[in-house]
């Protein structure tokens, strides 16, 4: 047919096998990345309304021999089609509870939550709840200083099962955002059903709150919403001052973007050695 020969033409598109091999060269890549060292912690700020930080979401990165530093979104889906994301995501929610337990000794640092990324691949391995607590107990971190991040695309899964788990993980004192929020597959009724503590407003409707009345209507309904489900909201991508006044002005409190700071290593690769005490 028509269409089996258009099909047989794409198959041989010397295009699309040149991405087939460059992505099964990053699959190798991103694997022996994870075993040399390669994966970085960066974090964010995340500060209130006025404007001290209380947090920090902490954001992958890969720092590639070659390549230089790759960006998440170059990686992470393939990471997650090919399931190398649960041992990555592993890495991450370890370091970040070592993070974590660094923080907990510095006065200035002590009450800051850490926000990390899920993936809702993570959150479906039947021993994910025991291995939060592991990362957590390993690295003697506290578990009210753990946030993590999921998307609306936990809830096409398994929910009674994701929510069992989230259950679980809240009872440890483990706070939960959903991230994104207004970009993906929305139900508000499975919404209240989730021991959510956090709203994130997606940074596509903050970009232009100040010219579109439509991204501004989005922004209040979402800041009423959360207030009425009694959750916290946290707008993300905010980079100018006027951003800033206007969220604060419809009642957010929460604020994470470059106009407060960009994502930034977490702690140096190699611990400098320490500093001779000062007299
Ligand atoms: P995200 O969770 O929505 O993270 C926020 C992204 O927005 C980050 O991109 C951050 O650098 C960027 N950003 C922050 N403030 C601003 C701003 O003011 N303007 C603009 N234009 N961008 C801003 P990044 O670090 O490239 O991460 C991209 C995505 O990769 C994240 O989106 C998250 O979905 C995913 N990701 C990052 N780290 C992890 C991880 O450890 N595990 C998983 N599963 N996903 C991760
Ligand atoms: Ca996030
Ligand atoms: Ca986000
Ligand atoms: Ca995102």
């Amino acid at each position: 047919s028509k269409a089996a020969g258009r099909n047989a033409v794409r198959f041989f598109d010397p295009a699309m096998q040149a991405r087939v091999v460059q992505r099964a060269t990053l699959q190798r890549e991103l694997r022996h990345g994870l075993r040399d060292g390669e994966l970085a912690l960066f974090g964010q700020p995340i500060v209130d309304a006025q404007a001290q930080t209380c947090g920090q979401e902490a954001l992958l990165r890969w720092r590639h021999p070659v390549r230089g530093m790759v960006p998440p979104a170059e990686f992470i889906p393939v990471a997650e089609q090919t399931g190398l994301i649960l041992p990555i995501g592993q890495w991450v929610l370890r370091e970040a509870c070592r993070v974590l337990a660094r923080w907990a000794a510095d006065p200035a640092r002590a009450g800051w939550t850490l926000a990390v990324n899920l993936s809702a691949r993570q959150l479906r391995q039947p021993d994910f709840v025991a291995s939060v607590q592991a990362a957590l107990a390993d690295a003697g971190a506290d578990p009210r200083r753990l946030k993590l991040e999921l998307t609306e695309s936990l809830l096409l899964h398994d929910v009674e099962d994701t929510i069992a788990k989230m259950e679980a993980l809240a009872s440890l004192g483990i706070q939960f955002a959903l991230d994104d929020f207004g970009t993906g597959y929305s139900s508000l009724a499975y919404l209240k059903r989730l021991p959510l503590t956090q709203l994130k407003i997606d940074r596509s409707f903050v970009r232009d709150l100040l010219s579109d009345p439509n991204d501004a209507a989005i922004a209040r309904t979402i800041l009423q919403l959360a207030q009425s489900l009694e959750m916290e909201v946290v707008a993300e991508g905010v980079e100018t001052v006027g951003q800033y006044e206007v969220l604060r002005a419809m009642g957010c409190r929460l604020f994470q973007g470059y106009h407060f700071g960009r994502p930034a290593p977490l702690e140096p690769a190699d611990p400098p050695a320490a500093a001779p005490a000062q007299p």
